[in-house]
């Protein structure tokens, strides 16, 4: 008998290996074992067993490194099933869905003793309102009937989505079942994991980014022993081996984050309904703004569409209010930062001693350096992309290589003296504050200012205890925020996200604005919005100002048919890469040729 052995190399198959007689009762289905391969050895998955085979000079398994196995049927069922889909090897998609640990062999691993846990008062289900009680009906009905449905909960900004997924995941523990949430990495605020830790306690794991391996290996290990029953993460999290698997939930469905950019490119959302379906659990899909392939699959009656239209307490979802900058300039015959407006009302706010959040998708100080003479722009050598002022450093950076270059004196193409900055960025924003508003005291959160382990908590700390007056931020401060003393939030420039050249920008804009958006009015003060943009015409930012999801989806919907765009149409991307760009050029344009002559595939 062989072994069929499948390792994480980008190779689209599995290989034999013969068992040797001293490993024949220890090599079973889902274990690691340790093989030769080349020069080399690594480690391989035992995923299934073979009588005969046709390879000649099979080699040896060298050694069977688990006494339980690794990898349980379902796991094998979901990843096989994620090599076909993806285009990925098995083995690979085995290894991404295990822990680092466990992918370089070990079995065991130290950990430095971490920080105190820390306790968390308990707490108990909140007396749902009616709308939320709809909601959870039906979800408990599949659970209780071990149903595999996909529900889009589609309630906007603090409708208690939140206590809906806690109602269900105490039910589904009733039951002896175990559930996984995903979250995006930057809404896994402490505010966030600790209402999930009050209400469970020690069965809830969080998974996040900085956990070390050694504690990424411990939470894999409480998840498989069954002491994790309600695990908590970014993407990752959706292989948690947890016991019997009965419920699963992605919050923010529409976040882009759930797509790993690389190798398997798997969608979180699609890979948490395949492994939903192998266990006959339910699906729960989260958003205030759902993704418009989610929305699109209610409409066709594919996913079972809930709604929360009210805000707890009937609290108003705040007025928004949009300034034309472009009008502004011409008026005031400068470029600004701040229309008149957006100041006179974070000076209103301050002076009442309450809160204001200010957004600006854009990290760095100027946003580029350019030529007035010759128009050059600095870009990186390297990735093409514009360079980023960052004024703290005196330096342009790259933010896609993170290289940083020094501020040319002349122009590198036409040598003339005349490079200006252009654009803005959070920390002009920041300092411009600070020019305007030399008492109030600013905080800055965008991933420079974060790169402190703990400096997220602390800024956020901060501002909930009153000790901040004005948080500038990127989309890190989009989500999540729940402060109830923000009663202004101030768009900045509403348009970064809707000049960038991808299918997407419209929605991604009209998520943005509405999650920004979200941010005000969770008190009883009044609040408000105020939104800056070149473009107050758009209707991603219209819909957004008004609050109309439906409005908005019906208008891109449209555009996606007419431009051949998901959902109606199913996008790939190809890519090239070779040392010398012709090479590249030519296989591009060789696969280009043979996809033409297929029917119903358009190539561009
Ligand atoms: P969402 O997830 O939709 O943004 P949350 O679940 O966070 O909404 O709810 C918003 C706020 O309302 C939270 O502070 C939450 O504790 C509170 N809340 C939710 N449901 C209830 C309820 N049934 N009764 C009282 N307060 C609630
Ligand atoms: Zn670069
Ligand atoms: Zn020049």
């Amino acid at each position: 008998m062989f072994a069929e052995i499948a390792v994480g190399l980008p190779i689209d198959k599995t290989f034999h290996y013969s068992i040797p007689a001293r490993l024949e009762t220890q090599a079973t289905v889902g274990k690691r074992v340790w093989v030769p391969f080349g020069p080399k050895r690594v480690v391989g998955y035992i995923v299934g067993f073979a009588q005969v085979s046709d390879i000649t000079g099979i080699k040896d398994i060298e050694g069977v490194i688990d006494d339980e196995p690794v990898l349980g049927e379902e796991m094998l069922a979901l990843t096989r099933w994620i090599s076909g889909y993806y285009f990925c090897s098995w083995g690979e998609a085995i290894e991404n869905a295990l822990p680092a640990g466990i992918r370089k062999g070990r079995t065991e691993m130290l950990q430095r003793k971490g920080r105190e846990e820390k306790i968390y008062e308990p707490s108990f289900d909140l007396k749902l309102v009616s709308q939320q009680k709809d909601a959870l009906q039906p979800i408990l009905e599949a659970l209780e009937k071990s149903l595999h449905e996909t529900f889009l909960l589609f309630g906007i900004t603090a409708s208690g989505k939140t206590e809906v997924y806690l109602q269900a995941i105490s039910f589904a523990l009733k039951q002896g079942k175990s559930s996984i949430v995903l979250v995006p990495e930057i809404s896994l605020t402490p505010q966030a994991t600790e209402r999930f830790k009050s209400r469970f306690g020690d069965q809830v794991s969080v998974i996040h980014s900085r956990l070390s391996e050694g504690m990424r290996f411990r939470e894999w290990q409480r998840a498989k022993e069954g002491s994790a029953r309600v695990v908590i993460g970014p993407r990752s999290a959706l292989f948690a081996p947890v016991k019997n698997p009965g419920l699963f939930i992605l919050d923010e469905e529409h976040e882009t984050s759930y797509k790993q950019e690389d190798s398997p490119r798997y969608h979180a959302r699609d890979v948490a309904i395949k492994r939903a379906g192998l266990n006959n659990a339910p699906v729960i899909l989260g958003s205030a703004t759902p993704s418009m392939e989610s929305y699109y699959n209610a409409v066709q009656g594919n996913y079972k569409l809930i709604r929360l239209t009210e805000r707890i307490l009937k609290r108003q979802l705040p007025k928004v209010r949009i300034v034309d900058m472009k009008r502004e300039i011409s008026r005031r015959k400068k470029v600004v930062a701040f229309s008149l407006l957006l100041q006179e009302e974070i000076n209103k706010a301050i002076t009442k001693k309450k809160q204001v959040i200010l957004f600006l998708n854009r990290r760095g100080f100027s946003t580029h350096l350019d030529c007035k003479r010759c128009g050059f722009v600095m870009k990186c050598k390297k990735c093409e992309s514009v360079l980023v002022y960052h004024a703290d450093l005196g330096k342009l950076t790259c933010h896609y290589c993170n290289k940083k270059v020094d501020v040319p004196k002349i122009c590198p193409s036409c040598e003339s003296a005349y490079m200006k900055f252009f654009g803005l960025g959070t920390q002009k924003v920041e300092s411009e504050l600070h020019r305007i508003f030399p008492q109030a005291r600013i905080a800055r959160m965008d991933t420079d200012a974060t790169s402190r382990r703990g400096s997220h908590e602390t800024i956020l700390d901060d501002f909930r205890d009153g000790k901040t007056d004005i948080l500038i931020g990127t989309q890190m401060i989009a989500k999540g925020l729940d402060y109830p003393q923000v009663t202004l939030v101030g768009v900045v420039m509403a348009d970064t996200s809707l000049n960038v050249p991808d299918f997407r920008a419209s929605e991604r804009t009209f998520d943005l604005l509405t999650q920004v958006a979200g941010r005000a009015g969770r008190g009883d003060e009044p609040s408000g919005v105020i939104v800056q943009t070149y473009a107050p015409k758009h209707y991603a930012i219209l819909s957004a100002s008004m609050h109309d999801y439906e409005g908005f989806y019906g208008r891109e919907i449209k555009t996606r048919r007419l431009l051949g765009f998901p959902p109606y149409y199913r996008l790939t991307k190809f890519t090239f890469r070779a040392a010398k760009s012709d090479k590249a050029r030519q296989a591009a344009e060789d696969l280009a040729k043979r996809l033409r002559s297929v029917n119903g595939i358009k190539v561009v």
